[in-house]
């Protein structure tokens, strides 16, 4: 069978495939559930996958958030809004001419081996063999929530981050915001503007790191510290600056974090902890149980009313088209070599799924260049064993790296797994054979840097 690609969603990872695929003149179908492209950074996405909410400004640096081959353009804010993110994305698609391999407003439903291939099956009935699937159907859609769930009852409103839109839902409301992300930090702080009273509960203490730096992105200023430095040295470097720009954190009346920075993923907010000093937003530890009607109990003890709960408790990763033998298992990071492949299935292959401290799109692009290497024949993977190995050896780094988290899932240090695919792709060239594996500690490649501005965009 010649070969055919399927790439299963169109947001920044199934664009990322579709450029590289088409580039290499590789054959390739992209379909989307929704009716454009985009995937989260459409707002309010008709294909009901996306989560961002209308204040949202990225957390990554307009420089830092563009595809390395296709620079954000400079008249955006420093940091963008999903407006120009969706604006940008749809310059890309069509700057590399990508939409009429894109099939809208079409699931895929089902994916099933068949020989060397697979069988991919739409919402239509309608089914397609191809040589093999990328899977880029994102992570934030599938909400989750404390299980078990808490025991009583609450009568006021909940709703998870996901449905949360605009503060203007909960103007004049009591709110109670569960969590301790990114999320959970930008909603209460934009709801501590309108909300009659907004209160923050989180299990656990964490750190809570600026966007900016010295008048700078911080994922700009960390490049040089997140390339070279090792990781116990960022985390007291970071600790240590945390302690003099914020002060003790308990002196918020928040609990403190109990680990060094980057332990854990840290919640990146400006606003929240001048509203926190401010009173304007409160501050709790977890939820005990709660209490009926309105009540919440707190672990604390302290009982309180509120007329809404905002869930920011994060999202599953789901793949409801998957049988559970092509499923990656998802205790501690997935298990895929490089992140993207299981070794059972070759020809199957997960683009995005890791959550980092900058921009996605520097690994959707890299995945999808490693990825297409492979379907290309340009290289090779090493010997099930080797992989099994590697996969072993990269969840006990990730352990031990962010040894404060407890629910390790997809946590990637970006630049030291660039440098990892470029030397995959780089060994090729100057040795043949299969992929190396086992060389964790080496950092003499040359990472791709995201900052670099070869043109205005639209100019390549
Ligand atoms: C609140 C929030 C803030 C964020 N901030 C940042 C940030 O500052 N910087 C950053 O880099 N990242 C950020 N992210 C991460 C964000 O998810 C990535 O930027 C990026 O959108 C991931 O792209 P993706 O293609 O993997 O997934 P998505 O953008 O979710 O796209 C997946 C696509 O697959 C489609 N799809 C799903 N299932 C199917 C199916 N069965 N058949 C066909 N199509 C399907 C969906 O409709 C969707 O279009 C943020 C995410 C959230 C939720």
């Amino acid at each position: 069978m010649s070969v055919r690609v399927c790439v299963i969603g169109a947001g920044v990872c199934g664009l990322a495939a579709a450029q590289v695929l088409s580039e290499r003149g590789i054959p390739f179908d992209v379909y989307e559930k929704g009716s454009d492209i985009g995937g989260q950074w459409r707002f309010c996405n008709d294909s009901g996958t996306s989560a961002v909410y209308d204040s949202i400004e990225l957390n990554s640096s307009r420089d830092m958030s563009g595809f390395p081959k296709f620079p954000m353009p400079e008249e955006y804010p420093l940091f963008p809004g999903h407006p120009q993110m969706l604006d940008y994305l749809n310059r890309y698609t069509e700057h590399f001419g990508l939409r009429p391999s894109i099939r809208f407003r079409t699931s895929v439903t089902g994916v099933v081996k068949d020989g060397a291939g697979y069988i991919v099956t739409l919402d239509d009935g309608r089914m397609h063999r191809y040589t093999h699937v990328l899977v880029a159907n994102g992570f934030h859609w599938d909400p989750k929530r404390p299980e078990p769930a808490y025991e009583g009852e609450f009568t006021g409103t909940q709703l998870h981050s996901k449905d949360y839109k605009s503060a203007d839902e909960l103007r004049g409301r009591r709110v109670l915001v569960v969590g301790s992300g990114n999320t959970a930090c930008d909603l209460a702080t934009e709801l501590s503007a309108v909300a009659d009273r907004v209160v923050s509960s989180a299990r656990r203490g964490f750190w809570i790191t600026p966007k900016r730096l010295f008048g700078k992105p911080a994922d700009k200023v960390n490049l040089p510290l997140a390339t070279f430095v090792p990781p116990l040295a960022q985390s007291l470097l970071l600790t240590a600056m945390l302690w003099v720009t914020q002060g003790r954190i308990s002196r918020y009346g928040l609990a403190a974090p109990g680990h060094l920075a980057l332990r854990t993923h840290p919640a990146t907010c400006e606003g929240y902890l001048p509203a926190v000093k401010a009173g304007r937003i409160a501050v709790r530890p977890g939820i005990e149980r709660f209490d009926g009607g309105n009540r919440v109990r707190f672990t604390d003890g302290s009982v309180e009313e509120f007329d809404a709960i905002v869930w920011c408790t994060g999202f599953k990763f789901s793949f409801p088209f998957l049988p559970k033998e092509l499923t990656p298992v998802m205790i501690g990071p997935m298990r895929l070599f490089r992140r993207i492949v299981m070794p059972e299935h070759a020809g199957l292959f997960f683009l995005g799924f890791a959550k980092t401290l900058s921009a996605i799109t520097p690994v959707a692009e890299a995945q999808a260049e490693w990825t297409a290497d492979l379907i290309e024949g340009r290289t090779r993977l090493p010997g099930r064993e080797a992989m099994l190995a590697e996969i072993a050896a990269d969840e006990r780094r990730v352990r031990r790296r962010y040894s404060a988290t407890p629910q390790l899932t997809v946590e990637l240090d970006v630049y030291r797994y660039l440098r990892q695919l470029l030397r995959d792709r780089r060994h090729h060239l100057a040795v043949g054979g299969p992929l190396p594996v086992h060389r964790t500690g080496d950092t003499t490649g040359r990472v791709p840097d995201p900052a670099r501005r070869p043109g205005p965009v639209g100019s390549r």
